[in-house]
Order: structure tokens, then sequence, then C-alpha cells
């Protein structure tokens, strides 16, 4: 899961991205509003966290223009003030959530993972291929019912291989879904390249049924062998 963080507080922004990471989603930042609403239109994200008041244009009317291009990403805004006006403008332009400063890390976390599973958009909590079983509410993996354990960004790259199975994903893809677009990794496929080998070890190693393959040139695909 990706998410874009339209935050003006460096302090703020910073803590929060280093908890979001630690969570094993990818983030990005914008440090006003101009920027949160180029980015957000881009439409890559899962989950735009967006505070109200921002630098050049307020969270109100970044969140008035992603509604205005359809784009239906989730937004929390995240707003000083308590009055109900400011909390009805916001969901009246279209916020599917929103919290009051200060507020509980933890809580953000709750709000995004409600979000982030909430119908139309993710009606089934458990995705499946052959005996592979991923339930988006645990994060737990399971081959044949057996449990297997997966780091942050393990389940992360799963996560896009089971929404994607039965597609080819090239690295940049992976690497554009999984990991926030302003970090420097230096050679970037390689990282791809080993990640998905860990991944591979742990659903396919020692199974006749082999799931995750790499198409030469390519990239990877998840599927069912034919
Ligand atoms: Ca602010």
């Amino acid at each position: 899961m990706k998410i874009l963080l339209v935050e003006d507080e460096l302090k703020l922004a910073s803590s929060l991205e280093k908890g979001l990471r630690a969570e094993g989603f990818a983030v990005d930042k914008a440090e006003d509003g101009l920027r949160g609403l180029e980015m957000a239109l881009g439409c890559r994200h899962d989950v735009v966290v967006l505070d109200v008041m921002l630098p050049y244009m307020d969270g109100f009317e970044v969140l008035a223009r992603i509604r205005r291009e359809r784009c239906k990403v989730p937004v929390i805004l995240l707003t000083a003030r308590t009055g109900l006006d400011d909390r009805v403008k916001g969901l009246d332009l279209g916020a599917d959530d929103y919290l009051a400063k200060p507020f509980e890390f933890r809580e953000l976390l709750a709000r995004i993972r409600a979000i982030s599973r909430r119908p139309p958009s993710e009606p089934q909590l458990i995705l499946r291929l052959a005996d592979l079983e991923l339930n988006l509410g645990s994060h737990e993996l399971r081959r044949a019912g057996q449990v297997i354990p997966l780091r942050t960004k393990e389940y992360s790259l799963m996560e896009l291989f089971m929404r994607r199975k039965g597609l080819v994903l090239s690295r940049g893809m992976i690497l554009d879904h999984v990991w926030a677009s302003d970090t420097d990794y230096g050679d970037a496929s390689n990282l791809v390249d080993v990640y998905v080998a860990q991944l591979r070890k742990k659903i396919d190693s020692g199974r006749e049924q082999k799931l995750l393959h790499t198409l030469r040139g390519t990239g990877y695909v998840l599927r069912e062998p034919s």
C-alpha cells in the first residue's frame, strides 16, 4: 500500500512517515497544497492523508480538486480545528474520514486500515490463488493452510502480486508500488529481484506447483502453472 502524506509541519510529517514505513507502507510526501494536488492526481496512491492548513492551497481546495478530477482515492483530512463546520465541509467535499490534531499515531493507522479495506474498493478481505490465501485484514499468508510469515515489504509485494494475479509486473512497476518514489535505492531493479527471490523461496520452495514465475527480460508474474 502506498500513502501520500500532505503535511507542511516537517517534524510531524517525518514522524508520521517513519511510523508508516515501519508498518510496511510506502510513503510519498508533499509539503504544500499545490505539490500535494499534483501528486494526488497521479492517482498512484491507495490513501491520501491531507492536512487542512497548508501553504499555497489549503486541504479543502486540494480535496475539492481531487474529486473534481474524479479521482476516487480515499482521503483522510488532518485538521487542527475541531469545529463541526470544518468536519462537515470536509466530508461534503468528499473526504472519507478526518482526524483532529493532536492525534495518536495508532489512531491514524486504524483509520488508514479501515478506509483501505472499505467497500466497494475492497469488498474482499481474502485474496486467493490456487492454495495460496492472503488475508488483507490480518496480513496473514497461507499456503495449503500453512501460515507463511512475511516481513513488511514482503507482505506489500505479495499483496501487489495477489491483486494483479495473472498479470506480468515489470521491475519498475513493482518498485513504484512497493517502494516510495522519492527514495534513492541505488540499483533499484536488483532490490526488486532480491525481494522477489525471498518471497519465492517462502511460497514455492519445496512445492510441486510453482506460482511465482520470472519472465526473462520482462518481469514477474504470479499465476497457476498452465
Ligand atoms: Ca498545516
